[in-house]
């Protein structure tokens, strides 16, 4: 048994039950257990990879599609260049260098990071070291100014509570201790005008931390310009229990190593869309391997082919594979964009 699953069942066992979102907060963001806080999660030789470490292509076609729209939006001389939750740092360094020759941009962009955890915090720093960065801990600190933004996997990692439809109504699931361990059990019936009716057995999840974020952004593109591209895991509108634990790249117990393995939740991508279009103009919820090639990741892919051989040729063929293919990440993973109404798209996008 993991420290933090010990704290965890000693508070339930004084205090009670507690949601799914105060769990996954404590289990990835505690200050001396959490997962973010301890783990060097992400990388092959961590628990999982994403699309920036997959392949570099990944941050050009994103560095391209944003500075085209900054271009788009008449160069704003001063804007804040962000990304949420960024890892290990390599989707912004690859977007630095894919901008770099492109005028103006890197003296117009304060570059901001939005990063919970401070061990990441010092790795990105290695990263970056080449730029001048700074930190910040919530989106609420970004300033008020054109703001073009990156958040690859930063939206299912935020805490979700999950209800089900009942005999009684909605219940929430809520996580409480027996016989020693953690395990879930349902708290009393929730008020039945928070939910439309929906048939026994049904899962809903809500995030109300993602739409409280999405808001924050979309409301700051609305107002100053900017863009901002959401690349996750999830759906329009998914239903059923998507709250899972991964570990060494295989799924694990959620309730079990508190703090050890990665936790995360689809993302709900209606919900993002219909927070951020009170504010600016949202796009359709696009597959990640059909954006990919509008972008034009398939020439990049040849190009760089060309001065590869062995196993670094098979390597780059797996890569682009990986990132693009409907079998693999092309189709799990969406992409949203949020714009200021009436200006451009970002690429990629179906009008
Ligand atoms: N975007 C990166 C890493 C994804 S992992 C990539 O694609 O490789 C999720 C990242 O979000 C980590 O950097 C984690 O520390 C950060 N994070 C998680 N919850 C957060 C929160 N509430 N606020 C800010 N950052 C958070």
């Amino acid at each position: 048994m993991t420290k933090l699953t010990e704290i965890l069942l000693g508070q339930i066992e004084r205090s009670g039950p507690i949601t799914i979102a105060e769990y996954m907060t404590q289990c990835l963001l505690h200050p001396k257990y959490g997962y973010y806080t301890t783990q060097r999660p992400i990388g092959a030789g961590g628990d999982f990879i994403t699309s920036p470490e997959i392949s570099q292509m990944y941050g050009e076609m994103l560095g391209l599609c944003l500075a085209q729209n900054w271009i788009d939006q008449g160069q704003p001389s001063r804007f804040t260049l962000a990304e949420l939750g960024p890892g290990r740092g390599v989707l912004m360094a690859d977007i630095l260098r894919t901008t770099k020759a492109i005028s103006g941009f890197h003296q117009a962009a304060e570059i901001i990071l939005v990063e919970a955890s401070p061990e990441l915090q010092a790795v990105q720093a290695k990263t970056l070291d080449d730029y001048d960065v700074t930190w910040v801990n919530t989106v609420t600190a970004l300033p008020e100014q054109p703001l073009f933004l990156v958040a690859n996997e930063f939206f299912d990692c935020l805490p979700i509570r999950q209800y089900s439809r009942t005999e009684h109504g909605w219940q929430e699931h809520m996580i409480g201790a027996k016989n020693g361990a953690l395990g879930f059990i349902l708290a009393a019936q929730t008020p039945t005008s928070v939910f439309a009716d929906a048939p026994l057995g049904t899962i809903l999840e809500l995030c109300p931390s993602a739409v409280a974020i999405i808001s924050d952004i979309a409301r700051i593109i609305g107002a100053f310009g900017g863009a901002a591209l959401v690349i996750d895991y999830g759906d329009e509108n998914p239903v059923g229990d998507s709250f899972q634990a991964v570990k060494h790249h295989t799924k694990a117990d959620p309730l079990l190593n508190c703090g050890a393995s990665d936790l995360t939740a689809h993302v709900n991508f209606k919900s993002l869309s219909d927070a951020a279009s009170k504010f600016a103009q949202v796009s359709k919820v696009t597959a990640q391997g059909v954006f990919l090639e509008r972008l034009g990741i398939t020439p990049r892919a040849q190009s760089l082919a060309a001065g590869l051989d062995g196993d670094a040729l098979e390597n780059h063929i797996t890569a682009h594979r990986r990132l693009t293919h409907p079998d693999e990440m092309g189709h799990l993973f969406k992409v949203l964009a949020i714009s200021p109404k009436g200006a451009p798209q970002p690429m990629g996008f179906d009008i």
